[in-house]
């Protein structure tokens, strides 16, 4: 029986979360080890300057809450929880409320639990539902969730790879392979005031056009398609490497 990890970043116990682990319970042994409180926009946080707590949770066997990151979750579930053991035969995180798409793909918490499962050599997703008019409904998500999962335990991944996934609201009409587009995003920040008069502020994007390309995750979720992102942790810009060997840097 396939054992399968999960993880997310948006809490232990997030709707999201909860869909995807019961359409994942029939491909194997599931163990959920998820933060404790909300992470999202963590990226790949580790916890390193105080304790990291963990609780079992009573009432589900085989659930820990982190008191950390969704790296820490998977760091802590692969060299604690499962040390001397055979190891998860798939990493999946998520259902994230909301999109990871384009450049926040690197913000994201949700993205960066898969990509700590690719980083240990483990096949790894990570879903995401983009929502209609802030309403989320896991159904379909899970359901596409699932059957990922199983073509991923069956057929695995090249090495160290992680799929990015987006779902579109509403049913599924298909998927599309996408890579990784580029949005043009206009930052808000918001200035309000506590009741001692001190300011504060809310950082907010909001989207401003997008990348044209048919070939990028946001054009398949315009279409109302599944994109499949493949990503690696290696960041590495292999153009500009090539056009840096050109350079002289002065007095070196
Ligand atoms: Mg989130």
């Amino acid at each position: 029986m396939p054992l399968i990890l999960v993880t997310n970043d948006d809490s232990i116990y997030a709707s999201g979360l909860r869909a995807l682990v019961e359409c994942l319970q029939p491909l194997g042994e599931v163990m959920v080890v998820a933060p404790a409180g909300e992470h999202s926009g963590c990226s790949r946080a580790v916890t390193l300057g105080r304790p990291l707590r963990v609780r079992k949770q009573r009432e589900r066997d085989g659930w820990y809450a982190v008191e950390g990151t969704p790296t820490d979750c998977i760091i802590f579930a692969l060299h604690w929880l499962l040390k001397g053991q055979p190891r998860p035969d798939v990493v999946v995180s998520g259902i994230n409320r909301g999109a990871n798409l384009g450049d926040s793909v690197t913000y994201s918490g949700t993205v960066a639990g898969a990509l700590e499962g690719a980083v240990n050599g483990i096949p790894s997703l990570a879903f995401s539902l983009v929502s209609r008019n802030n309403v989320f409904d896991y159904s379909h998500a899970a359901d596409f969730a699932s059957r990922l999962t199983r073509k991923v335990l069956r057929s695995g991944l090249p090495p160290k790879t992680l799929l990015n996934v987006n779902i579109p609201p509403g049913p599924i009409r298909g998927y599309r392979l996408t890579r990784t587009g580029t949005r043009l995003l206009c930052t808000n920040i918001e200035e309000r005031f506590d009741p001692r008069g001190r300011p504060y502020y809310w950082i907010g994007t909001e989207a401003d056009g997008r990348d044209e390309a048919e070939d990028v995750d946001y054009a398949a979720i315009a279409d109302g398609l599944v994109a499949i992102t493949p990503l690696r942790n290696d960041l590495t810009d292999r153009h500009a490497l090539a056009q840096l060997k050109h350079w002289e840097i002065e007095d070196l």
